[in-house]
Formats: structure tokens, C-alpha cells, sequence
């Protein structure tokens, strides 16, 4: 979406000459004029200029007198495509200012934009990927070794205050080869957040582990240590304690960590933190994934950070560390031939995708103060929209907001999601359901199941009520007023 840049705009007063200036480099070729309070005037083209200069006028005369037939074409922000697609056939112009309540001019749309849809979570390159990417082109480093993958890996332990990290090709790959490396043998059980992103509990299956689905606590939509607590009281009651915790850090807000750890390790059971979204975050000031046996990110297009497809695993334990980086590379025993003692894979990162992610890293800071400055807006922007709930922080954490979900009270709002999600996407905003919870997939049908209460499945619960809206770090804040309008007017009109 085009977003309106001062550049963009010019006073009115200002000379012919500087709007050709400004149109010259704009890419919508057109320039929007104020007035002295910034309120919208008019707007002027390429046209209107080559006219004027016709009809004599001279280069450093103010724009004031430049004759425009038609009248000025301006919406409110927030006013749905097709009403401004019309606009541009009825009109026979190229593009329309969306203005705010004041009649400020807060966006300049074309018809390209128009057809563009405000996407969930896009991947946002920074500015120094492709030179990383460069330099393994240029020293033939394009095999899964090389110098890129060296500095991402040591970078990342920096960034998570581990002592090893390794850098594979899914975060997937990195919660599989955590179970491989903790030894785990078929039927063994192994405790699982139920609200995440199936590839939390996909390797248990690769395993033919036995899942224990864990509820998650109605504010934070993480794990409940009170479900945890129960579940290991009674296996341990049963000697049948898991074997390891997969702990999920849900939309990059840590897990009650202090809480679970402290429980794990009374029955001395591992802790894996799923981390995938929460890169950056951090918990009683350590970083996410710096706190469990072992720790997986993902580098997926979606996250925070991408490269392109791709994870890694963290540990401080020495000999996890080597045991993961042998089962990436195919198990290969120490021998000048190829000889190979058991199952492995092929998981490495490569040293091409390492350097997407080295430039990547260069933005983390960034990429996370915007994702929790849009969470923040969206807050603002919604404040007194009754009946709207929103993910809460664990005690002495700080999320990367990776994304903002959105829990819609059906005693407030009566439209189910699904249907705002589909007036939404009529209005090319992107939204998405709250995660599937684990126990209501077909894949996971007969696991076992611990709730957070007697009263309910959490979970099911909030997949029930809730969506995730656009929170690209790229998204704009004109963009960003157009989702929160949006919204409001979906809402309201569902108001009965
Ligand atoms: C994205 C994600 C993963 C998997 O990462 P990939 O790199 O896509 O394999 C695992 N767990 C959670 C919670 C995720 O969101």
C-alpha cells in the first residue's frame, strides 16, 4: 500500500517548480496540497502543471492559481476498496487521498494498491541481506558450511545467551533432532503446549512418541503451570512421568517460564522451549530460549526474522550440541569414507540462507520495537471498542508481539470471527483464526488432554473467538488506521 509520505505533500503557496520537483520523484505522480492547518486542498498532476505552463504561467508562481477543472476526490481512511475502485473508474483518475476526521490527508491509494491485500506477517528485508548473500556468491560458499553460517550461529547463541546454537533448515528439524537428542524411545510421552502451531507436535509424531496435550491459561493463552502441575502430579503418582516438556512461547509472548521450569524440575523432566515466535523477546530479562535444556527457533517467512525457510537449535549442554549438528549432517561417523551407524538427517541451514539471516539479525531490534509499537496501537486504537480482549504478558516479560491476536467477547460482539474475517478480506486486510488448538486436530484424534480447569478447554476457547490481525513489521501507520477502522466498522454494524 502507498503510503503518504510528507514528500508527498506540499503547502499551498509553494511555487509550480516545486511541485514538479515533487511529482518528479514521487510514484504516484501526483502532489497533494494543504493548507496552512495541513488539511486537504487538492490535488495536483503532471497534467495540471503542463497546462498551466501552456496557458503562461511561470515556474515561480505559487500553485494557488493553478486551474483544476473537477472537484477534489477524497475519502475518509477506512472507506472500503471497491467504494474508492469506483471512484477511480467514475472520476478517470489515477489514485485517491483518504483523509482523516480533521480532512488530513493520510494516504494516497492507486488503483495497483487497491488490489493489494495488507498481508498477516510479510517477510521485511533490511538493507544488508544481499551483501552477506553477495559474499557467498563471491567465495563459491553455497554448500550448508561456510562463513555466514559460522557467524549466524555464533551471533544467535550471543543473542540468546547460549553456548551453542545450530542452524538447520526448519525450526521443525530443530524440534525433532531436540526429541532425537534427548533419547527418547517409541511410546515414550512427552507433554506439549495444545495451543501452537502444529509443527510444535508434528515430531513426536515422526517419533512415535505418546502426546500429553497441556490447556493454556486464559490470560497469556500459554501453557497452565495449573494443568502442568495436575497432569505431573498424577504420572508421577503413576511412575509414568514424560520424559520432556515441548513448552510453546504463543505469538512471541513468553510462557509462565519460572513457574514451569520450577515444575519440570522438581520431577526432573527437560525442558524444550518452542521459541519459533518468540525471537527477542525476553523473560526476567533473559532472552526467550535461553531458558529450557534446549531451544528452537524458526526463521520461517512468516516470523520475525526470515531466512526464507529455516531454524535453529540452542543449548548450553556441550553434548547435545554435538549430537544434533551429527544428526543434521546425516550421522556420518568419524572416517575418511562415508559410514554411517544410525538414522540421520539432512537439516544443515545453508550458508546462502545463513546470510539472509545475518542481515536479518543486523534489524531484530527493530523489527521487534515495531511489531510491539503496532500491538500497542492496535490497543490504543480499540481501547473502547467493548468486549475486545488481548494477549496478556507473563509476569516479567516482554513479547515481541510477534503477532497481535484479538479475542472477540460474544457477549459484545455478534458476529463470530469467521465473519469478520471475511468482511475483512472483502477489504483486502488479511486476518487469520487464533491457532487450531492440537486436541481439535484430526492428527492429534484420542490424545491425551489435560485442561486448565474443570470448567473448559482454554483453548478451544480462544480459537473460538479470536483472529490475528496484520502486524508486518512493514505495515504503515495510514495502513495500520485503515485495519483499526476497518474493524470498528465491521463491528458495529454487527452490533445487534
Ligand atoms: C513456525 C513455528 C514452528 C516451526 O517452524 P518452521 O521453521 O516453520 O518449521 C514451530 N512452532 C511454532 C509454535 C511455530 O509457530
Amino acid at each position: 500500500m502507498q503510503m503518504l509520505q510528507a514528500t508527498q505533500i506540499l503547502q499551498i503557496g509553494s511555487s509550480i517548480r516545486e511541485a514538479m520537483a515533487l511529482i518528479n520523484k514521487a510514484s504516484i505522480k501526483l502532489c497533494v496540497v494543504t493548507d496552512g492547518d495541513g488539511r486537504l486542498l487538492g490535488t495536483i498532476s503532471d497534467g495540471d502543471i503542463r497546462r498551466a505552463l501552456l496557458a503562461g504561467m511561470q515556474l515561480d508562481q505559487p500553485i494557488d492559481n493553478l486551474k483544476k477543472d473537477g472537484q477534489v476526490v477524497a475519502f475518509e481512511s477506512g472507506t472500503e476498496p471497491s467504494v474508492l475502485l469506483d471512484a477511480l473508474d467514475r472520476y478517470e483518475i489515477t489514485a485517491v487521498v483518504l483523509v482523516d476526521a480533521d480532512g488530513k490527508p493520510v494516504e494516497l491509494i492507486d488503483r495497483a494498491a487497491l488490489h493489494r491485500t495488507i498481508l498477516l506477517s510479510p517477510p521485511h528485508m533490511g538493507e544488508t541481506e544481499t551483501g552477506y548473500v553477495a559474499q557467498a556468491f563471491e567465495h563459491n560458499w553455497i554448500a550448508p558450511a561456510g562463513p555466514n553460517l559460522t557467524a549466524f550461529e555464533a551471533r544467535l547463541a550471543t543473542l540468546a545467551s547460549r553456548s551453542h546454537a545450530v542452524a538447520l533448515s526448519s525450526g521443525t528439524a530443530g524440534l525433532h533432532l531436540a526429541l532425537r537428542a534427548l533419547n527418547l524411545t517409541v511410546g515414550d510421552t512427552v507433554y506439549v503446549s495444545d495451543l501452537t502451531f502444529v509443527a510444535s507436535l508434528q515430531p513426536l509424531y515422526y517419533e512415535r512418541l505418546s502426546p500429553v496435550l497441556i490447556d493454556c491459561s486464559p490470560g497469556t493463552w500459554n501453557m497452565s503451570p495449573e494443568a502442568l502441575e495436575r497432569a505431573l502430579a498424577r504420572d508421577a503418582a503413576a511412575g509414568s512421568l514424560p520424559r520432556a516438556i515441548v513448552l510453546v512461547h504463543l505469538y512471541g509472548q513468553s510462557a509462565e517460564i519460572g513457574r514451569i521450569i520450577a515444575l519440570a524440575e522438581t520431577h526432573g523432566v527437560p525442558v524444550v522451549e518452542d521459541a519459533a515466535e518468540s525471537l527477542g523477546a525476553t523473560y526476567e530479562n533473559r532472552p526467550s530460549g535461553a531458558h529450557g535444556l534446549i531451544s528452537v527457533f524458526s526463521f520461517n517467512g512468516n516470523k520475525i526474522i526470515t531466512t526464507s525457510g529455516g531454524g535453529a537449535l540452542l543449548t548450553d549442554d556441550a553434548e547435545i550440541a554435538d549430537r544434533v549438528r551429527l544428526l543434521s549432517a546425516q550421522g556420518r561417523d568419524p572416517a575418511e569414507h562415508y559410514q554411517h551407524s544410525e538414522i540421520a538427517y539432512n537439516y544443515r541451514m545453508s550458508n546462502i540462507l545463513a546470510g539472509i539471516g545475518l542481515g536479518q539479525l543486523d534489524v531484530l531490534a527493530e523489527r521487534v520495537a515495531a511489531r510491539r509499537r503496532i500491538f500497542q496501537r492496535y490497543v490504543d486504537g480499540l481501547s473502547d471498542v467493548p468486549g475486545l480482549g488481548f494477549q496478556a504478558d507473563a509476569p516479567g516479560s516482554v513479547g515481541n508481539r510477534w503477532l497481535t491476536a484479538i479475542s472477540f467477547d460474544p457477549n459484545y460482539v455478534a458476529l463470530h470471527p469467521y465473519q469478520i474475517l471475511r468482511r475483512l478480506r472483502g477489504m483486502g486486510i488479511e486476518t487469520r483464526p487464533g491457532w487450531k488448538p492440537m486436541h481439535m486436530q484430526p492428527l492429534a484424534y484420542g490424545a491425551r488432554v489435560e485442561p486448565h480447569s474443570n470448567a473448559e478447554m482454554v483453548s478451544a476457547r480462544h480459537f473460538l473467538t479470536t483472529l490475528c490481525l496484520p502486524t508486518g513489521s512493514s505495515l504503515s501507520d495510514a495502513q495500520q488506521d485503515r485495519i483499526i477502522e476497518a474493524l470498528r466498522m465491521v463491528i458495529r454494524e454487527g452490533a445487534v
